[in-house]
C-alpha cells in the first residue's frame, strides 16, 4: 500500500495536498539559510484522530512526520525531511474551555496566540506569553519551542503557563495513541514532569494536539513607556544591566539598533527618528502612583549607559509606534536579503560584553549586522544580512555566526535563548550542554521514538 493509500484509509481526501506548489508553501518555516527536503505529502489536519492515523501510518511505514504550526520558527525546526509527512496543525484552531473561575484555558494547537489572548480578554483574562510573532505564531508552535516574547522579564516563558497537553506519542505508549499529561490544578508533582520534557521539544518526541494553558487576569489601565537613546550598543547594554542591578523588572525591555529602525521606517513611514546607535523600550504596567515611581526608577537606572536622552514618553502614539517597530523589525529586515537570525542569551551584567563582541565579531568578518534584543532577559538577536545570491558574504556570515554562538558559551549564556535548536544550533548545541547530558538526550529521544519518525534530524 502507498503512503498516499495508507493515509487514506483514515483521513478525508480533503486534508491530503499532494499539489507540488502548495506543499513546497508548507515545508519550511522562517529560517532561510536552513536546509529544506522534498516532503512526499501534506496533511492539513482537522481532528486528533487524523493527528493519530498520520503517526499510525509513519510508524508502520516508516516515514518521517515533521509537525508544524504557522512556519514563523527561525531556526528550521518545521523544514520538512526528505519523503516525509508534513503535518500542519494550523486548521486545529477551537477554543475548547476557558474555566475563569480556577484561571485555565484548554485549546488546539493550531490557534494563533494573538486570537487566544482575544478570546481569554473576552472573560478579563490574559494569557501573557507575547513573541513578536503572535500575530501569526500558534500556540502548538510557541509550546514545542518554548517561545519567549517581549513580556517574559516579567511574567515569564511559554513554559510557565502550560499545565498539561494530549499528545500522540509512539514509544512505550504505542505509535498512533493519545497520552494526557499534566494537570489542571495551580500545583501538581505525580510523576516525572513529562508535560516540561514536550514543552521546546521542537515535534522530535511526539505531536501536541491539546494544550491546557494557565492565564492570569487581565492587566488594568495603560502601561507607560520608557525610551532611552545611546549613542553605541555597549552603552545601551550597560543601562540595561543597571536596570537589573538594581532589581527592577519592567514587563518589557527591549533593544533595537540603528539599523532596525531605519529598515521599518523605510518601509512603515511610522516617523521613527533613527539618531541614536541603539535604543531602550521599557514597559511598566504597575498600576497607580507605584508604577510612576517605578517608571521613573528605569529611567534613573537608563542613565547608567550615558544616554543622548532617557525619559518617560508622554506620547501614546509615539510610544505605540516604537512597539510596532520592534514587532516589525524582522519583516523589515528579510525586505534586505536573506537573514540568519541569532538567539543567544547571556547573563544579564555581562550584556555590555557580548554587544560590544557582537559588533567586533561582525566588524572583523565584514558582515552586516543589525540587532534587536529580548534585553532585559540578556536574548539578543544579532541579524546578519548578506546580498542576495552573494556567495563569499554567506560564508563570512556562517563563519560569524558559529563565533557568536561561542562567545555567548564563553560568557555563560546559551546559544538559544527562545527560538530553539532546529537545524541551525545543533552544532552549538553540541558545544554548549555537558556531553553526557547530549547523552542522556538522547537516551530520551531513542526511549520515546524508537522508530526515529517524529522530525528526524531536528535538534538532536
Ligand atoms: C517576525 C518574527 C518574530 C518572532 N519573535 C519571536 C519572539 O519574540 N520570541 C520567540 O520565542 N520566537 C519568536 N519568533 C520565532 C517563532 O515565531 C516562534 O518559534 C514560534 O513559537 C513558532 O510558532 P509556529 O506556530 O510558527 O511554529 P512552527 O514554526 O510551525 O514550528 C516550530 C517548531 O514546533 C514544532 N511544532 C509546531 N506545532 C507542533 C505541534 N502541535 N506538536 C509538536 N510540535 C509542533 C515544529 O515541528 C517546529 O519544530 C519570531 C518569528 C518571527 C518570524
Amino acid at each position: 500500500m502507498t503512503l498516499l493509500e495508507a493515509l487514506g484509509r483514515g483521513i478525508p481526501d480533503d486534508r491530503l495536498v499532494t499539489d507540488a506548489d502548495v506543499v513546497a508553501s508548507l515545508s519550511g518555516d522562517e529560517a532561510e539559510w536552513a536546509h529544506v527536503g522534498a516532503a512526499a505529502v501534506a496533511l492539513r489536519a482537522r481532528t486528533e484522530d487524523e493527528v493519530a492515523h498520520a503517526v499510525t501510518v509513519c510508524a508502520d511505514l516508516g516515514v518521517p512526520l515533521v509537525p508544524r504550526g504557522a512556519g514563523t520558527g527561525l531556526s528550521g525546526g518545521a523544514n520538512a525531511v526528505d519523503g516525509c509527512v508534513v503535518l500542519d496543525l494550523s486548521r486545529m484552531t477551537a477554543v475548547k474551555e476557558v474555566d475563569a473561575e480556577n484561571l485555565v484555558a484548554v485549546v488546539e494547537p493550531g490557534i494563533v496566540n494573538d486570537d487566544l489572548k482575544a478570546a481569554v480578554a473576552e472573560q478579563g483574562l490574559w494569557y501573557p506569553p507575547d513573541p513578536a510573532s503572535s500575530p501569526w505564531s500558534t500556540i502548538g508552535g510557541n509550546v514545542a519551542t518554548n517561545a519567549g516574547g517581549l513580556c517574559c522579564v516579567k511574567y515569564g516563558v511559554t513554559r510557565d503557563y502550560v499545565l498539561g497537553m494530549r499528545t500522540v506519542m509512539g514509544g512505550p505508549a504505542g505509535y498512533g495513541n493519545v497520552v494526557t499529561l499534566g494537570r489542571r490544578t495551580a500545583k501538581g508533582v505525580a510523576g516525572y514532569d513529562l508535560t516540561a520534557l514536550m514543552v521546546g521539544s521542537e515535534g522530535t518526541l511526539g505531536v501536541i494536539t491539546e494544550v491546557t494553558l494557565r492565564l492570569r487576569p487581565a492587566l488594568a489601565g495603560k502601561p507607560r513607556t520608557v525610551v532611552g537613546a545611546y549613542r553605541s550598543l555597549v552603552d545601551a547594554g550597560v543601562a540595561v544591566a543597571e536596570v537589573t542591578r538594581r532589581g527592577l523588572t519592567p514587563s518589557a525591555l527591549e533593544l533595537l539598533d540603528r539599523a532596525c529602525l531605519t529598515a521599518v521606517e523605510d518601509w512603515k513611514h511610522l516617523g521613527l527618528e533613527a539618531d541614536a546607535a541603539a535604543l531602550l523600550l521599557a514597559r511598566v504596567d504597575t498600576p497607580g502612583e507605584g508604577g510612576d515611581a517605578e517608571a521613573q526608577a528605569v529611567v534613573d537606572a537608563f542613565g547608567a549607559g550615558d544616554p543622548m536622552f532617557a525619559m518617560v514618553s508622554t506620547d501614546d502614539d509615539e510610544a505605540d509606534a516604537l512597539f510596532a517597530a520592534r514587532r516589525l523589525a524582522y519583516p523589515a529586515l528579510e525586505r534586505l536579503g536573506p537573514v540568519l537570525t541569532e538567539d543567544v542569551c547571556v547573563p544579564r551584567s555581562a550584556l555590555p560584553t557580548m554587544l560590544g563582541q557582537l559588533e567586533e565579531i561582525a566588524r572583523r568578518h565584514d558582515v552586516t549586522m543589525a540587532t534587536i534584543a529580548h534585553a532585559g532577559d540578556g536574548n539578543l538577536h544579532p541579524l546578519l544580512i548578506t546580498p542576495p545570491g552573494d556567495d563569499a558574504a554567506r560564508t563570512a556570515a556562517q563563519a560569524a555566526f558559529e563565533e557568536m554562538l561561542d562567545a555567548a558559551i564563553a560568557l555563560g549564556g546559551t546559544v538559544t535563548g527562545e527560538h530553539g535548536v532546529g537545524l541551525l544550533k545543533r552544532d552549538g548545541m553540541l558545544r554548549e550542554l555537558d556531553p553526557l547530558a547530549i547523552e542522556v538526550q538522547r537516551g530520551i529521544k531513542q526511549t520515546l521514538d524508537p522508530l526515529g519518525i517524529f522530525n528526524p534530524g531536528k535538534v538532536l
